[in-house]
């Protein structure tokens, strides 16, 4: 048996005549660039969320380096980041001029772990960028009291989150169910074709409740134009505009996603029953705060590189989410840290394995998974 990390084929065979579909129509309006579906994709989507406005970007990337610009963030300030996500976390602060400040994670959730965020404050921080990472949701309420207190903005990267819900207790006796990215200041989604709601190809979007953000990303997005005249530009912008026919089949997919999303939870669930007993292989922890998506299914075991091998040879795909915390990327290492400073986010680089994890995944596909790995892992 052979099983893949993701499987996008087979996630788009049943829909495929839905997808042609939009793309002809939009082939046939020829509206490549900010065209009609963009506009609805963007009203649905915010909709989706819980937030009143969306702008849709090239990518998730710039929904985070552009959100930052939008709030005015530039050379001189702070943003306190995880160690522990995609390196795009990070960058977009360093494209804006600004340092990233890295707060270790939360052994448990490999979120940022808040109790570390008011450590890393000084007086030129101005925001935090909490990742919603594997498709669970940071604990969002010590994330937004914090905020509160030092007059942070909250930036939240909702990449790998799409539709994960957030428990808010309000207060004692009352909660608040919230979709992710409707929580901080900004949500910041990527499109990327293999997240939990993917493009055909480099997507984004930013949703917000925040009019005056709104309004900057719109102009930041298109190069700096004006509502009046194609060719006055008011602010140096850039090109960042989602393309039409990727609003078009995202549309389409949006309908999915929360089918899509249950789909994961089953075959998560599934990896957890037949995982429970296995001493030496640490399962994801849900907290009870968030309601998990599961864009990645990842473990944790000692003999970690034996045990990729042992599937490799075993014919299951897997890979290492991820295996160089941020603050030891060559990429960062003007910003100075050095091995020792965040021990929560190394000590889960060296462990951590992602298993194959999508939403048509079948039962003997998970069975078979595990089977080689609890061979190998217990060898
Ligand atoms: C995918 C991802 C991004 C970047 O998205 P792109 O669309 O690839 O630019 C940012 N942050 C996290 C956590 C991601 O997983």
């Amino acid at each position: 048996m052979k099983v893949d990390f993701v499987d996008l084929k087979r996630q788009h065979k049943k829909i495929e005549p839905e997808i042609e579909k939009a793309f002809k129509s939009a082939l046939k309006r020829g509206d490549f660039i900010l065209g009609q579906e963009v506009k609805l994709f963007e009203n649905e989507f915010a909709r989706y969320c819980g937030s009143k406005f969306g702008i849709g970007l090239n990518s998730g990337t710039d929904a985070l380096f552009l959100s930052l610009l939008a709030m005015g963030i530039g050379p001189g300030d702070e943003v306190i980041v995880p160690p522990f996500t995609f390196i795009a976390t990070a960058n977009c602060v360093s494209y804006t001029g600004a340092k990233p400040v890295f707060a270790d994670i939360d052994p448990a959730t490999y979120n940022i772990d808040c109790s570390k965020i008011e450590k890393a404050i000084t007086s030129r921080t101005k925001a935090v960028i909490p990742v919603h990472l594997f498709g669970q949701c940071a604990d969002m309420d010590p994330i937004m009291r914090i905020a509160g207190r030092h007059g942070l903005k909250v930036i939240e990267d909702a990449c790998q989150a799409h539709g994960a819900l957030y428990k808010s207790h309000v207060t004692s006796h009352t909660s608040q169910v919230k979709k992710v990215g409707s929580i901080g200041d900004v949500g910041c989604f990527s499109f990327y074709p293999t997240k939990n709601l993917g493009g055909f190809g480099d997507g984004g979007m930013v949703v917000t409740n925040d009019e005056k953000i709104y309004r900057k990303l719109l102009l930041l997005r298109d190069c700096g134009r004006g509502p009046k005249d194609r060719y006055e530009h008011l602010v140096v912008g850039y090109n960042s505009r989602l393309d039409t026919i990727q609003a078009a089949g995202l549309r389409v997919k949006l309908k999915y996603l929360d089918l899509w999303n249950k789909m994961r939870k089953y075959n998560a669930g599934l990896y957890d029953k037949l995982l429970e007993g296995s001493e030496n292989i640490i399962r994801p922890f849900s907290a009870d705060y968030s309601e998990h998506v599961y864009h990645v299914y990842a473990v944790r075991l000692k003999n970690r590189d034996e045990v990729q091998a042992g599937l490799k040879a075993g014919n299951v795909a897997t890979a290492i989410n991820y295996s160089i915390p941020l603050h030891l990327q060559k990429a960062h290492k003007g910003l100075g840290y050095r091995p020792g400073d965040f021990p929560a986010a190394e000590k889960v680089c060296r462990e951590i394995i992602s298993l194959p994890m999508h939403p048509m995944l079948s039962r003997k596909e998970i069975e078979y998974t595990v089977k080689v790995l609890k061979k190998t892992a217990e060898a």
